[in-house]
């Protein structure tokens, strides 16, 4: 998350050092000044961010705490909290590595040191996130001086990118005389203001009770995101595609989940719009494609069939960031896995909306062997002619036209239709949902290839999941 955490802890070993030292104080001025100067290190290492110098969380806390209660006791004096949060830094951190984004961060804390105050404390709380205390200040001039703010960390050039910085999404909350406001729910209340600032592509927002929409349960999935991710609590969990004329499994679709602490199991729809909207989705879908292929492999090995194949899902939010293509392929082929044997499912409207760089991921995963299925097909608008222009290679029938499929003649029509026009495009028909046999023969009749479906079996560790002929 971050590339160099803020110390918290004074170091024990100066402690230690400080001991030593002050049993040596009688024996010569000197030691008395190097012990002082030592004792004087620790203290700052304690509530001062190595990093840049700014103030670390211990004393955003304290000062805070302190500012609150002043300003309960002196009438009209008012408080702005801002939340800073860099866009695009992780991005810059990956690709010119943690030297390049140690400069930035140090040029944002220099940049908030020219804009502020010597009164105003500025301190980092971590990773790309920023936060500044101004007291005695009213809202036009926080929000003038939250845009100037804004200005000075866009016009950062750090040398070791080649000059390419980033943007800041600043949040703005006013602490208006109230007294009963915790500092936790005023830092809350800034935080709330910078997401929605990102939401819109702003700069800066002022927080309104109108912006406490995101529920708690959301916020803290948002905030809880980026552990899931480090420690390892997201997990892939694989349904069999099974073929409908040798009932051969022929590969398996993976599936996320989010591992609780207490074990329980969060499925996707839970998390993933999170994930897109606070931009993790990326790297969600290349933690995903890392294991799905792992995972492939080892399933492979075990059953000695090494046709298998194994598709993951991408959301429109990951196709539509540069390099997609080429980060998956890479996943992959880590994993020693060739990508024709990898599936990525995008959705029929993600390619109806594909913009360049949408295309781009398209055409550049094609290029290596990738196959792409459109997935939920029917659920979404498609033109006829944006499906013949964009090249795929499956249609997965949404279980929504599968669900009724054995006694509604409307929906049997559908995917009638739908392996007709697969026909005609020579891709093949997945059809999702299968949960009964009435509607396994129904789809088989129809010309469906292949089916996943609950019939089958529903997503399982890779350790659980079907054999070849299990289903046979
Ligand atoms: P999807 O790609 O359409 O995946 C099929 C969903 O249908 C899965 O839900 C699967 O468990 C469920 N399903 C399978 N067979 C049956 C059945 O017989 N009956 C019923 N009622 N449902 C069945 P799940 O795992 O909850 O995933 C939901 C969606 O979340 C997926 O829909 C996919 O769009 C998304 N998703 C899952 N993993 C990822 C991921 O790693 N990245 C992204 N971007 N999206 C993901
Ligand atoms: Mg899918
Ligand atoms: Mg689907």
């Amino acid at each position: 998350m971050s590339p160099s955490e803020p110390g918290t802890d004074p170091d024990v070993s100066l402690v230690a050092e400080i001991e030593r030292l002050r049993r040596r104080l009688d024996r010569g001025r000197s030691a008395r000044r190097e012990a002082e100067r030592i004792a004087e290190d620790a203290t700052r290492s304690s509530i001062e961010d190595p990093l840049t110098g700014l103030a670390n969380r211990t004393l955003l806390a304290a000062n805070l705490e302190n500012e609150l209660i002043r300003a309960a006791r002196i009438y009209d004096r008012d408080v702005a909290l801002f939340y800073l949060d860099l866009d695009r830094f992780k991005l810059i951190n990956d690709t010119y590595g943690h030297d390049a984004g140690d400069e930035l961060l140090r040029g944002v804390a220099d940049a908030l040191r020219a804009t502020m105050r010597a009164s105003d404390t500025i301190g980092r709380l971590g990773g790309d996130e920023f936060m500044v205390i101004v007291s005695d200040i009213g809202e036009p001039d926080a929000l003038r001086l939250a845009g100037r703010i804004a200005d000075a960390v866009e016009s950062i050039t750090p040398e070791s990118t080649g000059g390419i910085g980033c943007r800041a999404s600043i949040g703005v909350a006013m602490l208006r005389g109230r007294t009963d406001l915790d500092p936790g729910d005023f830092v809350r209340q800034a935080d709330t203001a910078m997401y929605a600032a990102k939401q819109a592509g702003a700069e800066v927002r002022l927080f309104d009770d109108d912006l406490l929409t995101e529920s708690d349960e959301k916020r803290n999935l948002r905030r809880a995101l980026p552990r899931a991710i480090s420690d390892d609590e997201l997990v892939v969990h694989h349904q069999p595609i099974v073929d409908l004329t040798s009932h051969r499994v022929i590969g398996f679709e993976a599936l996320t989940r989010w591992r609780q602490p207490d074990g329980t199991l969060l499925m996707p729809d839970m998390f993933i719009p999170t994930a897109e909207e606070s931009g993790l989705i990326g790297e969600v879908g290349e933690l995903v494609a890392r294991k799905a292929a792992q995972d492939l492999f080892v399933w492979q090995r075990r059953h000695h069939d090494t046709d298998a194949i194994v598709a993951i899902n991408a959301s429109p939010r990951e196709l539509d960031r540069p390099g997609y293509a080429h980060r998956v392929t890479l996943a992959v082929e880590e994993a020693g896995l060739h990508p024709d044997k990898l599936i990525v499912e995008v959705t029929e409207t993600a390619i109806m909306e594909a913009g360049q760089v949408a295309e781009d991921n398209l055409r550049a995963l094609r290029s290596v062997g990738i196959r792409v299925a459109l997935d939920d097909f029917g659920t979404g608008f498609s033109s006829i002619n944006r499906l013949r222009s964009n090249a795929f290679d499956v249609l997965k029938i949404d279980r929504s036209f599968v669900a009724n499929v054995a006694d509604r003649s409307d929906d049997r029509a559908v995917i009638t239709a739908i392996v007709a026009l697969a026909g005609i495009f020579d891709v093949k028909v997945v059809a999702e949902g299968i949960e009964t046999e009435a509607q396994l023969d129904a789809v088989t009749e129809l010309g469906c290839h292949a089916a996943q479906g609950r019939l089958f079996a529903m997503a399982a560790p890779i350790d659980e999941v079907a054999g070849p002929l299990d289903f046979v």
